[in-house]
Parts: structure tokens; sequence; C-alpha cells
């Protein structure tokens, strides 16, 4: 790649959440950004007005601060070739777009829809490729007063000339589009409003980008950015150097799709997957490191990645990969910092007020599942034990600790631990081996099972000697007794 300082861009359309495609996009641009000690701009490709919202791009800008993803130039934090909304940038295409009139590149098309649609008909009909026919091309100053005098409004379309446009992925290698493929393309809408292909070239040679690392789906929209390039009069080692990253595939290897992966990043957010492992796993998809490590920090990925190591064939997007990324994340979290994670979810499923009694509990509490959850939002289900105020059983379950059974175990439990002078894990499993298991000869298994439905209401819960030590001498008697009460 060249020597000049490098300059990356992530440039979504936010069109709605942002999701892993746009987001695996965005972590290579950082990475590389960070790995050549160059710049990250980001910048929002809003000139669909109808598609994009204020909203959207407002849980765009969070989303890359959540996965810590920070960019050097951009929105909020302003730089040198701002604004960073297409939107607000509109006069500057116009500028452009007039250029390329008055240089005669492009043209004012004043075809209807109807008219281009009954063209691609007979294309259909003829087996030709479909695209502008060039009908507009060479119109006489007395075609276009007819066309305005018909109360038409053109667009502006770019002039294609005959041949084609070689240029070289860096992913891919070199790349050959036949002009034929590549029909004279909008870059002005009759309405004022610029296109994609003029807004995007545009930014990228203004703004100094020197790598456009993205998905392959823009892969045959890059001769259209050339010739833009051409047109505004790049030389071409001002050219950015190109790097379309493989497509991401479903586990079925379909397309990816909100049926086999493909779901918002709010969606992983809100399952309590941990933004560096989101980070860790769609770094492994379509990159690797050289080895076959799978935990990699946002450090190392930094030190590591290089686009030679981008693959060029698609990648496989895989839930349980990435489910047990989280789960190795979250255990090599601080109790503090899991703390700080999970509090938000308990909050959130009313299981705590954040009353500073109940944090000091959750923080007990959390070594106890830390080993065990592979989402955050496992931690309501298994930490409510403790701070339910009316407890109760759950329904499901409610049938095993209601017989002859389960409350002699009950009633032995009940005593021994009313003797128990010492009030901690060990002390409450000793005496409930040495009775239930060793005296009464019970198996482990029924003999915890009644146990844990009692004093936990569920049959999933953190370990349960653990979790009665926590939930203390009184709490659990009062359950056992509530439990032998039904
Ligand atoms: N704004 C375009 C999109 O979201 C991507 C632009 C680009 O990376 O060239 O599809």
């Amino acid at each position: 790649m060249s020597a000049k300082k490098v300059k990356v861009r992530f440039a979504p359309s936010p069109t709605g959440d942002l999701h892993v495609g746009n987001i695996r996009t965005a972590l290579f641009d950082w990475a590389y950004a960070r790995h050549t000690g160059g710049t990250f701009l980001f910048r929002i490709e809003d000139t669909d007005t109808t598609r994009v919202t204020d909203e959207y791009i407002n849980a765009a800008i969070d989303t890359l601060k959540w996965l810590g993803l920070q960019w050097d130039e951009g929105p909020e934090v302003g730089g040198p070739n701002g604004p960073y909304l297409q939107s607000q940038r509109l006069d500057i295409y116009a500028q452009w777009a007039q250029k390329f009139l008055d240089q005669k590149d492009a043209y004012y098309c004043y075809c209807s829809p109807d008219e281009l649609e009954a063209v691609r008909e007979e294309q259909r009909k003829a087996n030709v490729a479909p695209g502008y026919n060039g009908h507009c091309r060479e119109l006489t100053a007395d075609q276009i007063a007819a066309f305005k005098a018909q109360g038409r409004e053109g667009v502006v379309r770019m002039r294609m000339p005959e041949g084609s446009t070689t240029f070289v992925d860096e992913i891919r290698g070199e790349v050959t589009f036949d002009h034929k493929f590549v029909p004279d393309f909008v870059l002005v809408r009759a309405d004022g409003s610029p296109l994609y292909t003029l807004a995007v070239a545009v930014d990228d040679i203004l703004m100094g980008v020197t790598h456009v690392l993205r998905g392959e789906d823009l892969l045959s929209s890059t001769p259209r950015q050339i010739r833009v390039y051409q047109a505004m009069g790049v030389a071409l080692e001002d050219y950015p150097v190109f790097a379309h990253l493989p497509f991401v595939m479903g586990q079925d290897n379909a397309k990816l799709s909100k049926r086999n992966g493909e779901v918002s990043i709010a969606w992983y957010r809100e399952q309590g997957y941990l933004p560096e492992a989101i980070c860790n796993y769609l770094a492994l998809l379509g990159w690797s490191p050289g080895d076959d490590r799978e935990n990699i920090s946002m450090k190392e990925l930094t030190e590591l990645f290089t686009v030679e190591k981008v693959h060029s064939s698609p990648a496989r997007f895989d839930m349980k990969k990435l489910e047990a990324i989280n789960g190795d994340k979250i255990r090599a979290l601080s109790v503090e910092d899991f703390a700080q994670w999970t509090i938000p979810f308990l909050k959130k499923a009313a299981i705590i007020e954040g009353t500073d009694a109940e944090i000091a509990l959750v923080k007990q509490a959390l070594p106890l599942i830390q080993e065990r959850i592979v989402k955050l939002d496992e931690a309501p289900q298994l930490l409510k034990l403790l701070f339910v105020k009316e407890f109760a059983i759950d329904s499901e379950v409610v049938s095993k600790v209601n017989d002859e059974g389960a409350k002699s175990i009950l009633k032995r439990a009940q005593s021994e631990l009313e003797e128990l002078s010492t009030w901690n894990h060990e002390s409450i499993e000793a005496a409930l081996r040495a009775s239930l298991i060793e005296e009464m000869g019970l198996k482990p298994r029924i003999a915890f099972t009644a146990l844990r439905i009692a004093t936990t209401g569920s049959t999933i819960s953190p370990p349960l000697f653990e979790s009665m030590e926590l939930l203390g001498k009184q709490a659990c008697l009062a359950r056992i007794s509530l439990a032998l009460s039904l």
C-alpha cells in the first residue's frame, strides 16, 4: 500500500440500526487506521432523506462509541474536512455536478421512469445487458427546450466512455469492468439531490481518503466512482486504494439475513454481548491473525491487523462461536467491571433498584454466576432469588416439592439448618451432606433439587450452598417453611 499517511473512512447510510456487516467494515477500517497510525474518518451518508432518519444517525454514532471504535474525524469530534454529514454538503455536490455538465462529462437526461422501464423491457426481450441506452446524450437545444416545455425535470447523468475500467483491489487483485455493463449513471436526481455515487466519490477525494475498505457489495460501484474522480481531474496517484471485504454469509451459507444471524448490533447489546466480544468475533469474520488464536483483544487487533490477512472468500457467521467468545470475555472481567455491565440488566429486569445494599449483595453474588453465563441477560434470572420481595416457587416446578418424599427431605434440612451456628456455604454443605446423603441415604441430585427449588424457587440457580449463604439463614428457613406449607 502507498506510503502516504493513511486515512480510512467508515461511511454508512443509516437506513436502520447498524448490523453485523456494517460493523465488521467499521472494525476493519478502525483497526487498519490504528495499525498504520493513520486517521479513522466517520462520515454519514444521508443524502437519501426518505430512508435515513436522525434517529438512525444518532444510533449509529452511539453504536460506534459503545463498541469503542472512536473516530478521529467525523460527527461530534469535527475535523478539517467537515461537515461529515452529507446532507450538510449538498452545495459541494451541486458545484461538482455543474462542473461535470460544463465539461460535457455529464448531461441532462429527460427520460421519464416509464420510458426507462420500456427500454429495460426491450433489453430484457433482446437479452442484452440492462441499463441506460444513451437516449439523451446528444440532445440539441431545441429538444431540451421541448422537454422543458412539457414540464419535464432533467436528471444529471454521467457519460461513461467506451472501454473498460481496471483497478487493483488489495484483496481481490486486478479487477476489470467492461463499460458495456456500466451504463451512463445518474449523479443528481430531478429534485436536485445527489446520488450516492457522486457524493461518495467527491467526499473521498475532498476528505483525503487514502484507503476505501468496505463490503464486497460495493465492488461494482467502483468503476463509477473512478469515473467521477476522472471528471474531477484527480491524478491517478491520488485515487484511494480499494479493498473490498468478503461477504458475510449466514450459518446456512445463504446471504446473511435476520433469519440466519444478521441482526442489528442493538439486538446483541440488549442480549448482553460485550462490545469487546462482538469486536473479537467480527474480527475473525474474514480475517485471521495468522495463527489459530480466537481470543483477541482490541489492542492485539490493532497490532496485528493487515489487509494482506483479510480473506477473499466469504466468511460464515457462527452464533455459537460468538456466544463462546462472549462467555470467555465475561469470565475475564474483574468483579467490578462485571458488576458495571450487569447492574443495568438487573435494573431493567426490575430485580434491583440500585441501592447501595443491593449493589453490595450483587457484587458478592456475581462470582457465583461468572463461570456459568454466556450473556449478561442471563444474570437477572440467576440472581433474582436474592432480591425477590414476595418469594414464590416457579409454577412449573412447584409439584416437585409437593410430595411426601420432598417434604421429608425439606423437614430434615430444616432441622439441620436451624441448629447451624456458623452460616457459610461450607458449613451448610457439610451439614446437609451428613444428614441427607449419608444418614438418609438419598441421592445428591434428589436431595439438593428439592432444596434448590424450595430456597431459590427454581431448578436453575447459581451454586446452591453459595446461594443459601448469600440469602441468609432466616430467609432460607422461611422459604423452606413456605414449601412445607404447600
Ligand atoms: N454509504 C454506503 C452504504 O452504506 C457505503 C459507502 C462506501 O463505503 O463506499 O452502503
